[in-house]
């Protein structure tokens, strides 16, 4: 039996779903696989483990429960071993090098990569009795690989007499994908919906949408602290960055001073205390863990088997702050203080004077940290919370009245050539800002400032967030995929499955790639190619897997920092001014200065026949060494480069070398703004490696000897056959390779473009084969 103190037990029968436990638990006792839909705040998560527990589902083995946050692990772990009144070393939680799960364990909370990782060692998983698979709407690529394996595990433990219940939570009713999709689910599984008391929100959009969000949220939120009536203020922005920049302005202007200091003795010393360090702190600690944790190292190319979080990075979930904020395409108009109507029509209820109470949320910020929100708030203060979308459905702020939603979020996007993935600040989906204005109904009547207008929401906003899984690139969920065991990816039950012919156009690059073993024509075997020691190794690096190879083959003759730029600034559009800009051959360039200045980054020897990627190279090697000087911009202005272009490349290439010294130990890279141009030897080696990783994109020069026609030679001059294409493509006007048109090259892009009636193709980013 469980013993709740008094206190929690009147808080959980405020809760909604605990009016239809029995429901749930009938419903749950008699269907293998439930899925429960029910409002942000309604109780999913905190009760419905406990009304298991209660129905002892932990007696003999484990209930388990999976976020795709770490931070709702972690939170929501701490909140029911509370409310339980039981210690940590039962209710425990599991996320990636940290956790404080033991044998005792009965309810585990974890990540849906560390699920995901048990289920290649106990592919049954044989130690637990349930599992809830928690926020399913947030469509997490791994949260849907689970879904997918779980709906054939269930029958598997059905059959042997051992059942295994799967419970999919749901904050909205959405969920169709996972009730009609019959080759997930041959029976749909029934839907159980809580409903939850929400009171109405007065949604309040501006005339106008301010690219500064931060500082509109700012402006918005100081008259809602003068104007308007008691209640909790929450605020989202997308970024750690954002809520520390936020949370100290806003403390500033509204500080919690001494004489108000008397109260709660925990809380007086935190107002002002500093805010959590930055990313940097914690990539370090995490580098530090991972020495511990015994990886092997690349250069044995004994990898361990799979490493399924390569694609969550500490504080990954939706929100890394290595990126800034990117240029969004908002309303660019000046942005005068527009006055609020509703706002000024309103007298005077709280005095300026009054203190916010502010605390910052994000998914790095320490748990104890994070505690914070469900504390009291200091007499005579108003609560305020700065938050990423973590508070829009993982945790329920208690308390809250006025939401001041930026309406962006912080997406992952990856680049369709290179797979290098960077954060972008987009706006969020009108499911998204719908969540968010939910947050403010939850004790009473509430607001919900929207600091866009609604025009932008109705045009700009998509009606939901993708999942994951759709936006990923196929060649990399096929090859993570594999790694975990999983062998047939094209028959894979996904609740919004990739596309098929998408995914056998992968499955052969990567055996082209040498990735997966050759795809050996004539015998039919029923089983796809093995992924090859070399395949794991590709698919722990977070880009594409030609590029992955490529850094793969690397780490040798100290290649790696060339590689790792020379991957960021092909991963870059447009960095040298004259390429794309004029993409059409017609155009001669060989006398304009950014040609000259080309073949002058590309001179002598290998570095010449390194070709186009030499010539990035040398521009990022040269900016970079410009901007330790102070001078970038002239420099860019001088030679023909985006100097935006630079920073971005800058950003990937950190980014890469962090996740590198995350995945290999023995490496310790750096990103050197000074870096030299590679010696001829090492010149030669990037060719080669270049080559491995773009195998499926060499060509041949169209031999002109043979070619009798004038006319025709003439217009063949810089043809080259490619594989798979039929007609012949052109060397780019502007490749350094051009005059010199080597017999056989590989290409980075090939490209069609309209000329005169026909279609041309052309190549673009040559190196000489030899
Ligand atoms: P759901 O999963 O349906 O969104 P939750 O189970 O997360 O709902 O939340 C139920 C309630 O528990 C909310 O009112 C929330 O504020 C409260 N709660 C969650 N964690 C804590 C905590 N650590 N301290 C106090 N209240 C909490
Ligand atoms: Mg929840």
């Amino acid at each position: 039996p469980v013993h709740r103190t008094d206190e929690v037990q009147a808080a959980r029968l405020r809760l909604p779903i605990l009016a239809e436990e029995q429901q749930v638990m009938e419903l749950i006792n008699e269907h293998p696989i439930v899925i429960v839909a029910g409002e942000t705040g309604s109780g999913k998560t905190t009760q419905v483990p406990q009304f298991l527990y209660e129905a002892g589902y932990a007696q003999h083995k484990m209930i388990g429960i999976t976020e795709p946050r770490r931070v709702a692990a972690i939170a929501m772990s701490k909140r029911v071993a509370h409310e339980m009144n039981l210690p940590s070393s039962e209710v425990s939680y599991l996320i990636r090098f940290e956790g404080n799960v033991t044998p005792a364990t009965r309810i585990k909370f974890m990540t849906d990569g560390v699920l995901l990782k048990e289920i290649e060692t106990d592919f049954l998983l044989s130690k637990y009795s349930v599992i809830v698979l928690d926020e399913a709407h947030e469509r997490s690529v791994y949260t849907d690989i689970l879904v997918g394996l779980l709906s054939r595990i269930v029958p598997l433990r059905h059959k042997r007499s051992n059942p295994l219940k799967l419970i999919i939570m749901s904050a909205t009713l959405r969920v169709s994908d996972f009730t009609e999709n019959t080759r997930l689910f041959k029976v749909p599984p029934p839907l159980i919906k809580v409903e939850a008391r929400q009171y109405p929100v007065t949604i309040h959009f501006q005339k106008r949408t301010p690219d500064d969000y931060v500082a509109e949220a700012y402006r918005k939120t100081l008259k809602i602290h003068a104007k308007l009536p008691e209640g909790g203020i929450l605020i989202f922005v997308t970024g750690q960055q954002e809520v520390n920049q936020l949370v100290r302005k806003l403390r500033r202007a509204f500080p919690y001073t001494v004489q108000q200091k008397e109260q709660k003795e925990q809380q007086d010393h935190k107002q002002q205390e500093e805010l959590e360090p930055e990313k940097e702190f914690d990539l370090k600690r995490t580098i530090r863990n991972m020495r511990k944790s015994k990886k092997k190292f690349l250069n044995q190319i004994s990898l361990p088997k799979i490493n399924l979080d390569d694609y969550k990075l500490p504080g990954d979930d939706t929100e890394a702050d290595m990126h800034e904020v990117a240029d969004d395409d908002s309303d660019p108009e000046e942005h005068d203080l527009l006055e609020d109507d509703h706002l000024n029509e309103l007298t005077d209820t709280a005095s300026t004077k009054q203190p916010l109470w502010v605390l910052p949320l994000y998914s790095l910020l320490s748990s104890e940290k994070q505690q914070r929100i469900f504390q009291p708030v200091p007499e005579g203060c108003r609560l305020c919370v700065v938050s990423t979308n973590v508070a829009e459905t993982s945790l329920t702020i208690p308390h809250i009245k006025y939401v001041v939603d930026s309406g962006r979020q912080k997406t992952r996007l990856y680049d369709k050539l290179t797979g290098v993935s960077a954060f972008v600040v987009t706006y969020t989906s009108k499911a998204s800002a719908d969540q968010r204005t939910g947050r403010a109904g939850r004790i009473s009547a509430g607001h919900c400032y929207r600091l866009y207008s609604s025009a932008v929401y109705n045009d700009l906003f998509a009606d939901f967030n993708q999942p994951d899984i759709q936006q990923k690139p196929v060649d990399d969920l096929m090859l993570q995929m594999r790694c975990m065991g999983i062998d047939r990816v094209v028959h894979f039950p996904f609740p919004s499955p990739p596309d098929q012919l998408q995914l056998q156009a992968a499955e052969h690059r990567l055996a082209v790639l040498g990735a997966l073993k050759p795809i050996s024509s004539g015998v039919t075997t029923d089983l796809p190619p093995a992924v090859t020691q070399l395949g794991h190794v590709i698919s722990h690096f977070p880009v594409s897997p030609r590029f992955g190879k490529m850094l793969a083959l690397s780490n040798q003759q100290q290649l790696l920092p060339y590689t790792v730029c020379l991957v960021a600034a092909l991963s870059v559009q447009e960095l040298l001014i004259d390429t794309g800009v004029q993409r059409d051959d017609d155009v001669p360039s060989h006398s304009s200065k950014f040609h000259q200045r080309n073949m002058s980054w590309a001179a002598g020897g290998n570095y010449r026949l390194l070709g186009d990627p030499m010539v990035l190279l040398r521009a990022v090697g040269a900016a970079e060494y410009a901007g330790t000087r102070g001078n970038l911009a002239e420099f860019c202005e001088a030679y023909g480069l985006r100097p935006k272009a630079i920073n971005e490349v800058r950003k990937l290439r950190v980014q890469l070398t962090n996740e590198i010294n995350l995945n290999v130990s023995d490496v310790e890279l750096c990103v050197d703004p000074q870096l030299k141009p590679p010696s001829n030897a090492q010149a030669r080696f990037l060719r080669q490696i270049l080559l491995a990783g773009m195998g499926d994109r060499v060509a041949r020069k169209v031999p002109l000897d043979e070619i009798t026609d004038k006319e025709e030679r003439r217009r063949l001059k810089y043809a080259y056959n490619c594989a798979d294409m039929e007609q012949p493509a052109f060397l780019h006007a502007t490749s350094v390779l051009r005059q010199m048109s080597p017999d056989w090259i590989v290409y980075q892009e090939a490209y069609e473009l309209m000329h005169g009636d026909s279609n041309k193709m052309f190549i673009r980013g040559i190196t000489a084969i030899e």
